[in-house]
């Protein structure tokens, strides 16, 4: 059953005369035919700039580069295209050659957190692994727009390599984000050899695929990929849907694909004015997302990287998205809010306030209706002492000090076993004057 819309036909017809249909649901096709510049553009909508607009969309495209599978083109409401959601995630604007002054390339510090080529390691048990330098589509609102084009860094199976010798040799590492770039522009074969060289170290319990082909290019998630990724018990996937629009038949029968082959689905959204900042978008989003089995997983603040000013939202309004969702719909269709910090903090969820008050024994809550109730604690709990000794505890846990390291952060404030009373700051004035005096 193959249905195509007008605006397929009319997009293959343009690229490739008579013949563009029959080829339409080859990715390799799609990948060679992906639109690069903004006269091709043009032609296949059949829209055109002012030559100003155009004079300066060059030069915007000569900052970050441009391409759109005619797939996801073919999203584009031609009536409305300014407008269109899908063209302004893939369509450059003039804007992106404003650079406000807290801008940053690499705002989230992930070339300074990487202790070998292809890997940033920031979290105690998890690392991102940096495959591909290459995607189908350059989304306008990409964090690592920095990167987008780079010819350099191609990894051969060499580079990779470093990459996995960190892992082999770091037992921490039990989880490892399989990113890019787009890991599914490597082939099958690429992809396997990866799967099956992360497969066989012992330490790493989970992988994780970050990809958009399921949005921008869902043909590229063939029966065989699949099939491949879902012979891996360990294996989720997160993809990126921004907007309800993104989820056309062709990519739920890409996600049925996944999903049938056994692999579990994430979604991450970016927040993004004039594409997704309303309450109803994202709910309609979520929902969709979630009866095609896939879970909002986090819905990002937009990064401070250079270029993306015009996609910012304050903060405020990812809080009046969540207090949309929470409680007015399924409770696994609420992503997580969170904004990357800045430096490399990583992600800090953000969230509507819940607790409304406190006291000695009760709870002061609100809910999603603005009900306002109170529960109460228990009059008597024994706190159960750790000191890290599982077997003199009556918690049948019997973990060693291996698996379980020792708490960093505000967990470790929280510790009973250790005595750390506060975090501070190791360049502040009052320290400075101490070590002064003493
Ligand atoms: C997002 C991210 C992870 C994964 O974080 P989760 O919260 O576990 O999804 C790991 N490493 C880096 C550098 C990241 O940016």
């Amino acid at each position: 059953m193959s249905i195509y819309t007008p605006n397929q036909k009319s997009i293959a017809e343009s690229i490739q005369p008579d013949s563009g249909m029959q080829d339409w649901k080859n990715w390799h096709w799609q990948l060679r035919r992906t639109i690069k510049d903004i006269k091709t553009f043009e032609e296949v909508l059949g829209i055109s700039f002012t030559p100003e607009e155009r004079r300066q969309l060059e030069m915007t495209a000569e900052k970050f580069p441009i391409a759109i599978t005619p797939y996801y083109a073919s999203l584009i409401d031609r009536e409305n295209w300014r407008d269109d959601p899908v063209f302004r995630q893939a369509f450059p604007s003039v804007n992106e050659l404003i650079t406000e002054n807290w801008e940053m390339s690499d705002p989230l510090s992930e070339d300074i957190d990487s202790p070998a080529e292809c890997i940033t390691h920031r979290y105690p048990d998890r690392v991102l692994f940096h495959v591909s330098n290459m995607c189908a589509m350059y989304c306008r609102h990409c964090t690592r727009k920095r990167k987008v084009g780079d010819r350099d860094f191609i990894p051969d199976r060499d580079t990779l390599e470093k990459g996995l010798a960190y892992i082999r040799k770091t037992p921490e590492v039990r989880d490892v984000l399989i990113s890019g770039g787009d890991p599914l522009m490597l082939t099958d074969s690429a992809i396997e050899w990866i799967l099956d060289e992360l497969s066989a170290i012992e330490h790493v319990e989970v992988i994780r695929i970050g990809t958009r082909m399921p949005v921008v290019l869902p043909y590229r998630v063939t029966e065989e990929l699949a099939e491949l990724l879902g012979s891996y018990p360990n294996l989720w996937l997160n993809t990126h849907f921004n907007h309800p629009r993104e989820i056309t038949d062709s990519s739920a029968a890409a996600l049925r694909r996944l999903t049938s082959a056994g692999v579990p689905l994430g979604n991450q959204s970016v927040l993004l004015a004039g594409v997704n900042d309303c309450p109803y978008i994202m709910k309609k989003l979520v929902q969709k997302l979630v009866s095609n089995r896939v879970r909002p997983y986090y819905l990002y603040q937009c990064d401070l990287s250079e270029g993306l000013s015009h996609f910012r939202t304050p903060v405020g309004k990812g809080i009046e998205i969540i207090e949309a969702l929470r409680g007015h719909t399924s409770g696994f269709a609420v992503p997580v809010y969170v904004i990357d910090a800045p430096g490399g903090g990583g992600k800090i969820p953000v969230s509507p306030n819940y607790v409304v008050s406190w006291s000695t024994n009760k709870v002061i809550l609100r809910n999603y209706e603005g009900v306002i109730c109170s529960y109460k604690e228990p009059d008597s709990y024994e706190p159960v002492f750790c000191d890290r000794n599982c077997e003199t505890c009556s918690l049948v846990l019997n973990v060693t000090g291996e698996e379980n390291p020792a708490a960093i952060g505000i967990e470790r404030l929280m510790a009973d076993y250790d005595d750390k009373i506060t975090l501070v700051p190791e360049d502040t004035e009052r320290l400075r004057r101490r070590n002064d005096d003493g």
